[in-house]
């Protein structure tokens, strides 16, 4: 069985000010048994989440290089996350690929980086509103996918993965997909998973949804069979995300 995951994604938001008071309220809720919660942040801001946040939540970088060190100004590698109190990494988010131009290839090459320090992956797909309406979801999707499963082909990898849905024109736009437009999509993943690793790869990989998630509608796409948690983003900023942790209550 698959632990519920709820993930927070805060994006390029946050101050020392906002991450003392939300980190107060979040300790400070009761949150249901045998629910995952991760908060991906800034990484300036990992140290700080790191200490003030709950023992029992995780913390994620949002992005990492692939590679170990050296001359790339501006980037921080995956050791450098882990170091600062980081147990994951969120990769391939739709941000990253659209606004920054990350290919599948350079979001494989991370996820392998990030894997091979001990990190946890966050790894994102989704497709693009003129891409669902030419009703290439599907290949979208499998295509970012299969650019990390020819580098990482073995089930023992996935053990480490958590694939997050995430449709473009859902994210910030307050349009969350329907639970059988996200249930679709997360079972076409996982037999895919299965046709490309192992039946055990499918079965037990985490698939996660993201894009316009809050409180009122969780529930409803949590139910879902192949819906294993969300990711969120702006109801992430609130001490309401504790609600959304509390989904499968
Ligand atoms: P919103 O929840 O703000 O739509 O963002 C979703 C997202 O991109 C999480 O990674």
């Amino acid at each position: 069985t698959r632990t519920f995951l709820v993930g927070g994604n805060w994006k390029m938001n946050g101050s020392v000010k906002s991450i003392e008071s939300l980190t107060g309220a979040l300790n400070a809720s009761d949150i249901v048994e045998g629910t995952e919660v991760v908060i991906g942040a800034p990484a300036v801001y990992i140290p700080l989440l790191a200490e003030k946040l709950r023992k029992d939540w995780g913390v994620a970088g949002e992005n990492c290089h692939d590679e170990d060190s050296g001359a790339y100004t501006g980037e921080i590698s995956a050791e450098m996350l882990k170091d600062v109190g980081a147990k994951w990494v969120i990769l391939g988010h739709s941000e990253r690929r659209n606004i920054f131009g990350e290919s599948d290839e350079f979001v494989a090459k991370k996820t392998k980086k990030a894997l091979s320090v001990g990190l946890k992956v966050i790894l994102c797909c989704g497709e693009l509103l003129e891409e669902r309406e030419a009703g290439a979801t599907q290949q979208v999707v499998e295509r970012q996918l299969k650019a990390v499963i020819d580098i990482l082909p073995n089930e023992k990898d996935w053990e480490n993965i958590v694939i997050a849905y995430e449709p473009v024109w859902a994210i910030g736009t307050g349009k969350v997909a329907t639970p059988e437009q996200a249930q679709e999509v997360h079972k076409d993943i996982r037999a895919f998973l299965s046709r490309l690793i192992s039946a055990g790869a499918a079965e037990n990989t985490r698939i996660i949804y993201g894009g316009s998630v809050n409180e009122k509608n969780c529930a409803e796409i949590g139910r879902k069979p192949d819906v294993d948690g969300f990711l969120v983003g702006g109801a992430s900023l609130k001490p309401s995300f504790a609600d959304i942790c509390n989904a499968m209550k």
